[in-house]
């Protein structure tokens, strides 16, 4: 099988590191042979980008010029739809409906971001004296983007659009589990005219991710990942004082009252935990349901689950293809199983299957625990797979102090009738974002982020581009 190769100034490369195999989870082939970065290759792809970034070709490019190349992006992964869901579908797994969605959705992103760069307008800011000033907002430099295996084609779409509209350089590093759209990113960006070194693209694992955030030519850092790793970079990053925007881990609060629509909701935190095999940072991984509805709910969701049909990601009435890796099957399980040393019950799932038709690939099927209290382990620590902890309170306020007692902060669910309901715990959740009788809603226009140990910073929305910018201020003397 031949190599797969890495993008750096515009040249494909299979550089010196050690090369490495991306798996496809469904059946547990060889998807590819991809190339490993060496830090020579590091070391290479960072000083493409900074000679790039000072190159007249993206400098002076006018913003509807930059704007233009991000269209076209948009364009070539509309045309290309289907390709790249197959792709993203071999690489991690998802089912293709889901790939499909998360094509059109990096698509848009793009757009978004091409609409921002091009109307983008500095201010004129108010002053007193015999001046006058405007603030400036520049591009940082070259931007380190790493990325996570659990959505790549949307992740990797989520950094590249921005910090591009920016006017910034950028090598991108997804995961080693699922380096494919990275790649196809790589090849888009040829296909759209990005000058050489704007776009470069390695490959390889950690080590190749600690390199390149460690590299004195990175302007700045931006993350999305596990937190134990998050912090691992905020403190390269602190030492070397380099901006840093970090999206993190989160195990989700989904929270059910007496007067929620009972179906609405049981629907609502099934799909919050079971879509995408619970792969998912908001997946909403602890469901509180209120005293009173506790019995109902249980039987109702635990039928849900029961019909949640685990198959091939390709085929139409999958909802929930394998997990992304061999190895992260088995870490999800290991969690259930200290669930169940914990004194969880499990209501349905909860073991590795051993159907012909399943035990090839890395599936789990969806999985309710219950019967253990929020200080569990299965409570505190992100399990990042299709199971859910279902745990009962009394009121809101029992509530709120159950859901804000987590380390992560990254999104919450309410389901209820009363409005006023609504709002009031909407505001005391300790969460970057509050879905109300919804869930895993996304839009590219509201920024998104988390609060605790979930994250610094946005993303999505102007703010998510400004992030890559700093401000200059300058003044204007007029006597
Ligand atoms: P991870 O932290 O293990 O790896 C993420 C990326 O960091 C990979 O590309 C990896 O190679 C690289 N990396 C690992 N160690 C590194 C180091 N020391 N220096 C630099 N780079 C390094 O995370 P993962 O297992 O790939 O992804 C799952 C995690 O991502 C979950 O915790 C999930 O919640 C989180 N996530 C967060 C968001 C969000 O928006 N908040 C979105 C998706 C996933």
């Amino acid at each position: 099988m031949q190599t797969l190769p890495f993008l750096i100034d515009n040249t494909w490369t299979t550089g010196s590191g050690q090369p490495f195999a991306s798996i496809n989870p469904a059946d547990g082939s060889v998807l590819a042979t991809v190339a490993g970065a060496s830090a020579a290759d590091v070391d290479a792809a960072v000083a493409a980008a900074r000679q790039a970034f000072a190159a007249p070709a993206w400098r002076d490019l006018k913003p509807h010029e930059r704007a233009s190349l991000l269209y076209r992006m948009s364009d070539l992964m509309t045309q290309q739809q289907e390709a790249l869901a197959v792709l993203q579908m071999q690489d991690n797994g998802k089912t293709l409906s889901e790939c499909r969605a998360q094509v059109a959705s990096a698509a848009s992103t793009f757009r978004y971001y091409a609409a921002a760069c091009e109307t983008f307008e500095s201010p004129v800011t108010p002053s007193r004296g015999a001046y006058w000033t405007v603030t400036l907002y520049e591009p940082i430099g070259v931007v380190a983007a790493i990325t996570p295996w659990n959505s790549p084609v949307t992740l990797e779409a989520q950094k590249l659009a921005p910090i591009l509209a920016a006017g910034n350089t950028v090598v991108l590093k997804p995961s080693d589990v699922t380096p494919m759209m990275g790649l196809a990113y790589a090849r888009l960006a040829l296909e759209a005219g990005f000058p050489p070194g704007v776009v470069n693209v390695i490959t390889g694992g950690a080590e190749t991710g600690r390199q390149l955030i460690e590299h004195p030519g990175i302007a700045m850092v931006s993350f999305t990942g596990g937190t134990a790793t998050g912090r691992l970079i905020a403190k390269t990053c602190g030492a070397a004082l380099k901006p840093v925007a970090l999206e993190l881990g989160g195990k989700s609060p989904n929270i059910v009252f007496a007067d929620a629509d009972l179906k609405k909701a049981i629907a609502g935190t099934a799909e919050g935990i079971f879509s995408g095999a619970g792969q998912s940072c908001i997946a909403g991984s602890r469901i509180f349901v209120q005293q009173a509805i506790y019995d109902r709910f249980l039987e109702g969701l635990r039928q849900y689950a029961e019909g949640y049909r685990m198959g091939a990601p390709d085929q139409a009435d999958t909802r929930m293809g394998p997990l992304a890796s061999f190895k992260h099957r088995d870490h999800v399980h290991r969690y259930v199983e200290v669930g169940r040393s914990e004194g969880a019950q499990v209501l349905t799932g909860g073991f590795i299957p051993t159907d012909p038709a399943l035990s090839q690939g890395a599936y789990y099927p969806a999985t309710i625990l219950a019967g253990v209290s929020n200080a569990s382990r299965v409570c505190q620590e992100e399990i990042f797979g299709p199971v859910a902890v279902v745990l009962p309170f009394a009121d809101e306020s029992d509530l709120i102090a159950q859901a804000n007692d987590s380390d992560f902060g990254l999104a919450s669910g309410i389901w209820t009738s009363d409005f006023s309901r609504a709002w009031r715990v909407a505001r005391a959740l300790e969460t970057g974002t509050v879905w109300i009788n919804t869930y895993k809603q996304l839009s590219i226009t509201t920024p998104f982020g988390g609060v605790k140990d979930s994250g610094i910073g946005a993303e999505k929305g102007l703010q998510g581009m400004r992030v890559y910018m700093h401000s200059k201020g300058l003044y204007w003397g007029l006597s």
